[in-house]
């Protein structure tokens, strides 16, 4: 299980069941071109999950972890322009 604080009141973070709901959906999409890797299963839109703080009521939204560290490392790439 995932630990995340709120950075506003410390509270604690409790996520989403889903990221999805109906016709509803939270996503965010790659401002590069096309994707390094072709045939990679993860394409230009990631889901998001939204997290909810228990001391606040402020609901944050973070990427799916495995989703995200293929994207962070396309960033990096490039950044430093591979
Ligand atoms: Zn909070």
């Amino acid at each position: 299980m995932e630990n995340r604080k709120c950075p506003d009141c410390e509270g604690e973070l409790v996520k989403s069941k889903t990221y999805a709901y109906g016709e509803t959906a939270y996503f965010w999409q790659k401002p590069w071109g096309k994707p390094w890797f072709k045939f990679a299963a993860i394409g230009g839109n990631l889901k998001l999950f939204p997290w909810a703080c228990m001391g606040c009521g402020r609901v944050f939204f973070y990427f799916d972890e495995k989703e995200f560290e293929v994207v962070k490392m396309e960033y990096q790439k490039k950044r430093v322009g591979l």
